[in-house]
């Protein structure tokens, strides 16, 4: 938050603020995805798995590179907080920081999800998302924000002077990632990261800053589907918060399960080639 102003402003105070910002990554130099060809396949997707994601826990899965999986709402409105790994090599993972900086605040439609240093590569493609209808809302909320970083036990204990919760999103992605790896829980903690906010309503407060968060729009049979660019391990957690209008970090809302699908497509898109790890030489000039 920005507090009430001690300093006087200078002279040029309303030059200065009048400068108009650039976008930090411009899209020109971004490569894009051929998202035709992406979506050429959606017509004939074959469903060959579903997993049940419990209210209040989490559940795994992988995703072979080349097939799509959705998210979906199945019940009422709930929403999802997602991890994703390669499967191959768990140090590699979803890495929501430069993924906000390339594509903006909340993703959507034609929008890759990259992984962390020193991979950064498109992990997966975003190639369907029913709610892309809502937009920016008057309050500057939209969906599917990689801002949030999951509701935790930690911060429940700070803000609550001293209170315990297990079923927050981290503690969850917490077990269900430790019984999908055989890790003990204190080291699969070490793997649970910042997550894409699925069907989360979110933005920041105009005036102030502060991340705030409203009723998410989903409702059953709504989805957000995405392509693995690499073979994925995902882990997702059913958030205790529910539609996460009110509170995280209790029983007190109402909860859901999820759905999460796995589709096999009849070939590949078209000019598809899987995505190289980064170029850069990784010397750091020494
Ligand atoms: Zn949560």
């Amino acid at each position: 938050m920005k507090p009430n102003p001690i300093t006087t402003a200078p002279a040029d105070a309303a030059a200065r603020k009048a400068i108009q910002p650039l976008v930090c990554y411009p899209l020109e130099t971004l490569p894009r995805p051929d998202l035709a060809a992406y979506q050429a396949l959606r017509d004939d997707l074959e469903l060959i798995e579903t997993v049940v994601v419990p209210p209040r826990s989490a559940a795994t899965w992988t995703v072979p590179a080349g097939h799509f999986c959705r998210i979906v709402c199945s019940e009422g409105p709930q929403v999802g907080d997602l991890n994703l790994f390669n499967a191959n090599d768990l140090k590699e993972r979803l890495y929501t920081g430069k993924t906000r900086a390339l594509n903006g605040t909340h993703v959507g439609l034609g929008d890759q999800l990259f992984s962390n240093f020193p991979y950064l590569r498109p992990i997966a493609t975003i190639t369907h998302d029913t709610l892309d209808w809502y937009g920016f809302d008057e309050f500057g909320g939209a969906v599917h924000d990689v801002i949030g970083t999951r509701c935790d036990p930690y911060t429940h204990n700070l803000l609550s002077q001293g209170g315990q919760y297990h079923h927050c999103c981290h503690s969850n992605l917490t077990r269900a990632f430790a019984r999908k790896t055989g890790m003990a829980p204190h080291e699969a903690e070490t793997y649970v990261h910042d997550v894409l906010n699925v069907f989360m309503c979110t933005g920041f407060m105009r005036d102030t800053g502060q991340y705030f968060m409203k009723a998410s729009p989903v409702r059953p049979g709504d989805y957000l589907e995405f392509f693995a660019e690499i073979d994925l391990l995902g882990c997702i957690s059913a958030c205790p918060g529910g539609d996460c209008s009110a509170q995280h970090s209790s029983d007190t809302a109402k909860c859901y399960p999820m759905l999460v699908e796995i589709f096999k497509a009849k070939g590949l898109p078209e000019g598809w080639a899987p995505p190289p790890t980064s170029g850069y030489d990784g010397t750091h000039g020494e």
